[in-house]
């Protein structure tokens, strides 16, 4: 019997699509590699389904390549011709939320804005949030340990973890749903898919942890002179708001007027700055925070640290502030293609490097278009270059960053993930001592290199 016809009858042929019944988003993600149509789509409903088609494909030697909500930007779930797409999006259910444990238990293939809103409609709050929130999965978040909007108060989704469910590329099932933050029973295997992009096994289940939510938030737009007056402002209101800083995102000027065009927004503050950052922080009481908010911007000001500020007064104007960072969403529209980083450095060299960088933009590429933009506050700088601005010289660009990137001491991929993109640069952030090591946890887990092959190093 052929592969396609023992899948169809192993799972069922409702759960597999073939040729022009598959539909063209699982050709590709968001980083805008080329579409590959996949050998077959196939769309299981249960972990023992998953374990059945991975056996399968054990058998008959065919690669898998896992998919969640395909708003990746490493490339890392696009498929190739010979693979098979997995698809978790039929396993999206909540199964449960203990609100007295503050745990979420979930199927991989939840979205993060059902997880988020299951979490408060107990009172309770996920800790990660980003821009495609609606559309990405949970598998899609653990595989590219997501980070996003929420790290400075609780880290990245490797920190929201207590526990997994995993299906080995031998169709087996390592059940590590216990849901103890302590565990120290030898190796911590949850560890090794976190930030896998679905190399070493197909996440089929997770229990996550949640917090309280926050009973009052408030929220300020501060335009900055220069780097280093972001970086003592980060330092003041963490001082003041002890664990209660839930955002600080920079936005350098391009990515400002870039934003307010694409929006039709208006200009926020009568002066132009040259930084701007959002800020969000959290207590108890609304008048209270805004008034501690308040008082901490103006000895900023005072300092010299901030050129003005604003305070949003109404939800209405939370949003409109909000707006102009969300302005990433527009990035594909707008750009012809965007070619994105998504690079760590240490704090302090940020300014610096993102200076390098522009400078030598200008040098090569008079007229460029990028746009300087970070969650900052956890060494993470975006840059997004529109690729028509530069001719489409998306590898000398590339190899432009990346260079700076390794002379500054930074990593290639801070939270986006490494997939194909960043595939040629990896050894710029990690030693040979440690890629071997990768490569052998790969072959222990995955002898037959079935898993998403092609991603993260070649073998
Ligand atoms: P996919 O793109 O479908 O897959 C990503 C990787 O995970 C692939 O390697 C895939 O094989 C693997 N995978 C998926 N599901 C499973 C599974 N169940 N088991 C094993 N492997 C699996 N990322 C951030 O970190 N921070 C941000 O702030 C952020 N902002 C974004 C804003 C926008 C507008 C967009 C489009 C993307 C943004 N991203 C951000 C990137 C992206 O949303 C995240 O990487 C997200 O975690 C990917 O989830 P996904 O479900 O779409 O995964």
């Amino acid at each position: 019997m052929d592969f396609l016809a023992a899948l169809a009858r192993s799972v069922g042929a409702d759960r597999v699509q073939t040729g022009d019944a598959i539909p063209a988003r699982h050709h590709t993600d968001w980083s805008g590699a080329p579409p590959v149509a996949p050998l077959a789509l196939v769309r299981p409903r249960s972990t023992e389904e998953v374990s059945a088609v991975l056996r399968l494909c054990g058998e008959y030697r065919v690669s898998v390549v896992p998919q969640g909500g395909l708003t990746g930007l490493a490339g890392a779930a696009v498929p190739s011709a010979d693979a098979i797409a997995l698809s978790l999006d039929r396993m999206n259910a909540i199964e449960s939320v203990d609100a007295t444990a503050s745990t979420v238990t979930v199927q991989a293939g939840a979205t993060l804005s059902a997880v988020q809103e299951a979490a408060a409609a107990q009172g309770l709050q996920f800790g990660v949030d980003l821009g495609a929130r609606g559309s990405c999965q949970i598998g899609g978040n653990l595989s590219t340990n997501a980070g996003g909007n929420g790290v400075l108060q609780f880290g990245m989704m490797r920190e929201q973890t207590l526990g997994l469910e995993v299906v080995l590329a031998d169709g087996s099932v390592l059940p590590m749903l216990r849901p103890m933050l302590k565990n120290n029973t030898g190796y911590d295997l949850k560890q090794f898919f976190i930030g896998a992009e679905g190399t070493l096994g197909v996440i089929t289940r997770a229990v996550l942890r949640l917090y309280p939510a926050p009973r009052a938030r408030a929220t300020a737009l501060v335009a900055l002179t220069d780097f280093d007056a972001a970086l003592a402002l980060l330092g003041r209101l963490q001082a003041r708001f002890p664990r209660a800083v839930a955002a600080f995102e920079l936005m350098w000027r391009d990515f400002v007027e870039t934003s307010l065009k694409w929006q039709g927004l208006r200009e926020p503050f009568e002066a132009v700055h040259p930084l701007a950052a959002l800020i969000d922080v959290v207590g108890d009481d609304e008048a209270s925070l805004r008034t501690a908010l308040e008082e901490t911007l103006g000895e900023a000001m005072e300092a010299g640290q901030a050129g003005d500020a604003a305070i949003a007064q109404s939800q209405a104007q939370v949003q409109a502030f909000w707006k102009i960072r969300e302005a990433t969403a527009e990035l594909p529209v707008h750009m012809h293609p965007p070619i994105n980083f998504d690079v760590s450095l240490p704090m302090a060299e940020i300014g610096r490097f993102a200076d390098a960088c522009r400078s030598a933009f200008d040098a090569r590429w008079p007229g460029h278009h990028s746009l300087f933009f970070g969650h900052v506050g956890d060494s993470n700088l975006h840059i997004s270059t529109d690729g028509r601005s530069i001719g489409g010289q998306e590898a000398q660009i590339e190899a432009l960053v990346y260079e700076r990137v390794a002379a500054f001491g930074g990593s290639v991929s801070a939270e986006h993930g490494i997939g194909l993109h960043r595939k040629p640069y990896l050894s710029a952030s990690r030693t040979p001592a440690e890629l071997a090591a990768m490569r052998a946890i790969k072959h222990a887990l995955d002898p037959l290199h079935l898993l998403n092959p092609g991603k993260v190093f070649d073998l």
